[in-house]
């Protein structure tokens, strides 16, 4: 049975010093006060300039992204290869508002999929549809079109557009791309682009992945649904299975806004949702194909073990793996010696740009129990085996 707990094999590919490095990040961004304290700190000392991108650079930025552009991102990527480890790049800059910065963002995921073609190292790109177009747009749209104007309209389109051009590339270059959840109330809009995308690209094979946020009570029925449907019209259901990143947010706005809250009444139910999640997967493995993008062992776990039960090769195509590049290095790793199939997403852009992902991860890295002190105490207990043997 696979183990997550051997460390050599997790930190095959960090050196002693990255290893010490590591050790110090998570011990920082363990702490909510550091967090606190450094994210305001950063973000002025960036503002005014002060020439703190080095350090940034070195450490955090290391830890998780691959590179300021894709070519520097591929020493990392090769890296992750000679484990066996696939790359999904991720083009990660948020907030953009203007038409001319989202036509910038769909040049550089063509060129993430570009570098995907006959390149087995890199099984998926992924993108955001709020990274290219306006989160406004988005909203008003969600449920349907027909009360945009005039101007709105014309703005859908070009989204529209945009992401069509999208996935017919990733068709070309025969990349799939993953396409990001994001906000319950932008979701019904993504999730119907998603599928007309999918009827038209996936026939042959599934190329458009849709991302389906178990933490939502409604969405293991949404996935049986989107099964049948893809059956009856003849394509490839892609699927990246998450829990879901928004809770506080979506909780929030339903207290706020007087309507019931989307997201299950609590873990142990969104804990549930994803396992069945994943056996109905397996199940209607004919129909869908699918990613887990999970930091959770057990999860993890349970879907080597469900492929063992039914026969499936850990290689099979139709299933991956999937974590953030600088986490959860144990189960990724392991996942690849036992020859399953694992991508790592790998962040990319001008740090000044990425800031807002990286502080995110720091923010999850404090608030996610147990998180940090899981990757720390794995860091020490492979420091401590390495002096064991020196
Ligand atoms: C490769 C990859 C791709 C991802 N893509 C996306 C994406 O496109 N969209 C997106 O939204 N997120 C995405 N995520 C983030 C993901 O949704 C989770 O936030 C994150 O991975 C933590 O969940 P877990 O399964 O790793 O671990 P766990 O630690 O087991 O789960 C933590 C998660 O459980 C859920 N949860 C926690 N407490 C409760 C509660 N009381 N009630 C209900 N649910 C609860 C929340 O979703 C929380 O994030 C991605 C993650 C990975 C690794």
């Amino acid at each position: 049975m696979i183990s997550f707990d051997n460390t050599k094999v997790a930190f095959q590919s960090k050196s002693d010093r990255d290893l010490n490095m590591a050790y110090w990040l998570f011990k920082i961004i363990g702490m909510p006060v550091m967090v606190k304290m450094g994210k305001p700190l950063t973000n002025f000392a960036l503002k005014i300039k002060l020439p703190i991108k080095g350090i940034i650079q070195k450490t955090i930025f290391k830890q998780f992204c691959g590179g300021e552009t894709i070519v520097e991102c591929r020493n990392r990527m090769n890296e992750l290869a000679e484990s066996g480890v696939g790359s999904i790049l991720d083009y990660s800059i948020e907030g953009k508002t203007e038409e001319v910065d989202f036509n910038h963002t769909v040049e550089e995921i063509i060129a993430t999929l570009d570098e995907g073609k006959n390149n087995p190292k890199i099984p998926f790109a992924v993108f955001k549809i709020s990274g290219i177009a306006r989160f406004g747009l988005m909203e008003r749209s969600n449920l349907s079109c027909d009360d945009l104007d005039e101007k709105d309209l014309d703005s859908y389109k070009k989204m529209y557009d945009r992401i069509e051009k999208i996935c017919r590339r990733a068709h070309e270059a025969k990349t799939a791309v993953f396409i990001d959840a994001e906000e319950s109330w932008i979701q019904n809009g993504i999730d119907k682009i998603a599928y007309e995308m999918m009827e038209k690209y996936n026939k042959e094979n599934p190329i458009v992945y849709n991302t389906v946020q178990i933490y939502r009570h409604d969405r293991l029925d949404h996935l049986k649904k989107q099964t049948e449907i893809a059956r009856q019209k003849g394509y490839h259901l892609g699927i990246k299975l998450v829990r879901g990143a928004y809770m506080e947010k979506e909780r929030k706005r339903a207290a706020e806004k007087a309507y019931s809250s989307p997201i299950q009444p609590n873990k142990a139910a969104c804990d549930l949702d994803f396992n069945d999640a994943l056996r109905y997967m397996i199940n209607n493995l004919d129909v869908v194909a699918f990613c887990a993008g999970s930091h959770n062992e057990e999860s993890n776990l349970l879907l080597t073990e469900l492929m063992k039960e039914n026969n499936i090769e850990p290689s099979n195509p139709r299933i991956y793996f999937a974590q953030l590049l600088g986490m959860s290095d144990h189960i990724s790793f392991n996942l690849t010696h036992h020859h399953f199939n694992v991508g790592k997403y790998v962040p990319y852009g001008p740090i000044e740009e990425v800031m807002p992902y990286l502080l995110r991860r720091a923010d999850e890295n404090t608030s996610v129990a147990g998180q940090t002190s899981r990757e720390l105490n794995l860091i020490m207990k492979e420091r401590s085996r390495r002096k064991a043997i020196r």
